[in-house]
């Protein structure tokens, strides 16, 4: 315990980071407040901001600041191919391969009964109603090559049954098991282009 009640708060806020346990928020607290108030202050303030301004896209659910975001919101997209993925990050991971130039749709998460994250809880009332009205050809699975990306895909696969679209699925990848987040361009741009028939 140090003697600063507002250090131990600190300490207990850094804590909600993930992967962030006792000791690394005690060394990031310290850190601060010796070294880098400055760097406190600006941290505070763009959380600060981050907060009030950014919201979800109406369409594909991605952070954004405006009603739809720049990807939705573009003229220079293939609206007939939709890429479903489960995280913003993983929708930034295969824009930076450079594989894919259609649109998106953000699960915002992955099916998980077990934390009570069910089909509602992803939007794909939603989904199912994009790829009717959006003249949709291509619905491209792209959640995680996990146990819980896999079986989120099953149910995706499921739900384009009813609709009259070809369904593919990236290719399970080297590193199986891997997230996309974590792969390199090169990775995700070969599971992308042999990506799978399904169903
Ligand atoms: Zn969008």
């Amino acid at each position: 315990m140090s003697s600063s009640r507002a250090i131990e708060a600190l300490k207990e806020a850094l804590r909600r980071l993930p992967g962030v346990g006792p000791k690394t928020a005690q060394r990031m607290a310290f850190h601060l407040m010796e070294r880098d108030r400055d760097g406190a202050r600006e941290i505070a303030v763009a959380l600060e901001n981050a907060i009030e301004t950014v919201k979800s896209c109406s369409r594909c659910n991605t952070f954004c600041e405006a009603e739809l975001c720049d990807l939705c919101g573009s003229t220079k997209r293939d609206p007939s191919a939709l890429c479903v993925v489960e995280t913003p990050a993983d929708l930034e991971a295969i824009e930076q391969s450079g594989a894919f130039s259609g649109m998106y749709f953000v699960l915002m998460g992955q099916l998980s009964p077990i934390d009570g994250v069910g089909p509602d809880k992803l939007g794909f009332d939603r989904l199912n109603k994009l790829i009717s009205e959006e003249g949709i050809g291509e619905v491209i699975i792209a959640t995680n090559l996990t146990a819980e990306g896999e079986a989120t895909a099953e149910y995706l696969r499921q739900l384009t049954d009813g609709h009259d679209v070809r369904t593919t699925r990236l290719a399970r990848g080297v590193p199986v098991g891997g997230e996309l987040e974590y792969m390199d361009q090169r990775t995700v741009s070969q599971a992308f282009h042999d990506r799978r028939e399904m169903g």
